[in-house]
């Protein structure tokens, strides 16, 4: 075995023993993600795996000061990487823990992956003309579309928040993210959010926002 396959191998095991739930299952990163050999845990936290990246700098209004950009937390797979601030990376991996994986538990399975649809992103709310600048462009939101859970199952916002199957779950998980992250929006809070959450870690000094 060489090195570069050697460190991979011990980085996917960390990545897949993080979790404290269903270790005994066995979790494989798919072959369309490539796993590169300088993921480290990254914000201070072993449970978040990732790449340190340079400083993002777009203009005077976006950017982000020590950007990461993250490929597991607590064992769960992101789709896409989103290149997001530490102190974003963290509140994921808060509400992964104490929020999302107990939302599942009553479908007997866990979380592997989130479909992350955006993050970084230098451009106004909504990207509506006129409006303010979004907590994207600041390395502070990421926006999820879906899960894929241990057994297969594919839980998506678009389809099922409302369905009768999964939409409790659903609606469940994106609750739990309330007060982990400062802003929340789902499909009840207006036709920008049907498809997809947003978390942001924005500070409110009226507290959370959970639409
Ligand atoms: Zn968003």
């Amino acid at each position: 075995m060489n090195t570069t396959k050697a460190i991979l191998i011990t980085l996917v095991l960390a990545a897949t023993t993080s979790c404290g739930r269903g270790q005994n299952a066995p979790r494989v990163v798919p072959s369309s993600t490539s796993v590169p050999v300088n993921l480290v845990s990254i914000c201070g936290d072993p449970n978040i795996l990732g790449i340190e990246i340079p400083d993002i700098r777009d203009g005077s209004s976006c950017g982000i000061d020590d950007p990461v950009q993250v490929y597991f937390v607590s064992g769960v797979e992101l789709s896409s990487q989103p290149k997001i601030n530490c102190k974003t990376a963290r509140a994921l991996r808060t509400w992964v823990d104490e929020g999302a994986q107990p939302s599942v538990e009553n479908l007997n399975a866990y979380i592997t992956k989130f479909h992350v649809v955006a993050h970084y992103s230098c451009r106004t709310r909504n990207s509506q003309p006129g409006a303010r600048i979004s907590e994207h462009a600041k390395g502070n939101a990421i926006d999820i579309a879906g899960f894929t859970l241990s057994d297969g199952t594919v839980i998506d916002v678009e389809e099922h928040w409302r369905a009768a199957d999964y939409g409790e779950t659903l609606r469940r998980l994106y609750s739990s993210a309330c007060g982990v992250f400062g802003t929340t929006l789902g499909p009840d809070a207006d036709r920008h959010h049907q498809d997809h959450m947003h978390f942001d870690t924005a500070d409110y000094r009226s507290g959370s926002y959970c639409r």
